[in-house]
């Protein structure tokens, strides 16, 4: 099954259409635009003109069959497929850098076998990631750009291929959106953009009846980590931690003190993103450290 960009939303939102419904497990083919909605091809186009309405599409909704208030809905990223151009961008009072900037500045940046040409003498291997993936919230809408307990745009480097992401469901079908596809980008996404590029993402969609974290969980070869998004940095930190432990303490024969002192000595705590409406961390923690690895 595939959904082509042409059904976006730019919310996550339980009052949206569904673009298609699925039976689980699925594996489904889901084309996005970049974040400027494939607005910025060329050096001539202006970020002056660009339609700031059309920012962020996510592809979708997918409406999961059976999936309810109270499920964790599994989502594996099989495969990441970019396009052979991208572009960044920086902004007068945008990013953490805003104020040192003027205008609006931006880079078509060429990418072939795995490498960003950003400059000459300057090559990025790529590190293909999803920026925006997420359900429906169970209150009001959320626009696509800022994250939360839903998801939405994390901005998190491990979303990559192979990663595993599990999103507490809020609603009737779950309603899985996704887009803002980077070839490559810095934890923390400083000047508020990564190298935004078109993709094809093949995902594997189940579903875990009856029981969910208050907020997403990415699993992949070597970890588990908690992901918050909050209005703070500093209150990201205190809850991803928070969640972390509980998250540890469920799944070790530990004792508590020690549970908290492992996760001093072998835990990590990173920064997502610290330029959306909400600012995301993660608390990574090594799977071989964990009695019960799984979710
Ligand atoms: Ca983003
Ligand atoms: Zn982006």
């Amino acid at each position: 099954m595939k959904i082509t960009n042409e059904s976006v939303v730019f919310s996550f939102s339980k009052k949206n259409e569904a673009a298609v419904c699925v039976d689980v497990p699925a594996t489904i083919e889901v084309e996005t635009k970049d974040c400027f909605s494939n607005q910025l091809c060329s050096p001539e186009d202006r970020m002056e003109q660009l339609d700031w309405d059309k920012t962020n599409p996510a592809t979708g909704p997918i409406y999961i069959n059976g999936a309810e208030a109270g499920d964790t809905l599994k989502v594996t990223v099989n495969k990441i497929k970019i396009a052979e151009q991208g572009v960044a961008c920086c902004l007068e009072g945008e990013g953490v850098l805003g104020h040192r900037i003027k205008g609006a500045h931006t880079k078509i940046v060429q990418v072939k076998e795995g490498v960003a040409h950003f400059a000459q003498g300057i090559e990025i291997p790529v590190n293909t990631m999803i920026g925006v993936i997420g359900v429906a919230p169970e209150g009001e809408p959320v626009n696509a750009g800022t994250p939360g307990r839903h998801g939405g745009n994390m901005d998190n480097t491990m979303i990559t291929e192979g990663a595993v992401l599990y999103f507490p469901v809020a609603t009737e079908g779950a309603l899985l959106a996704l887009g803002d596809v980077h070839a490559v980008m810095g934890d923390g996404e400083i000047g508020v953009s990564g190298l935004e590029i078109p993709a094809e993402v093949s995902l594997t969609i189940e579903l875990i009846k009856g029981r969910q974290y208050a907020y997403p969980i990415l699993e992949n070869d070597e970890s588990f980590s908690v992901i918050v998004s909050k209005p703070t940095v500093d209150e990201a930190v205190i809850r991803a931690t928070e969640l972390m432990y509980d998250f540890l303490t469920e799944r070790s024969e530990l004792s508590d003190t020690d549970v908290v002192m492992l996760m001093s000595l072998a835990g990590n705590l990173q920064i997502c993103q610290v330029v959306d409406p909400e600012k995301t961390v993660r608390f990574v923690f090594p799977k071989v450290y964990i009695d019960r690895a799984e979710f």
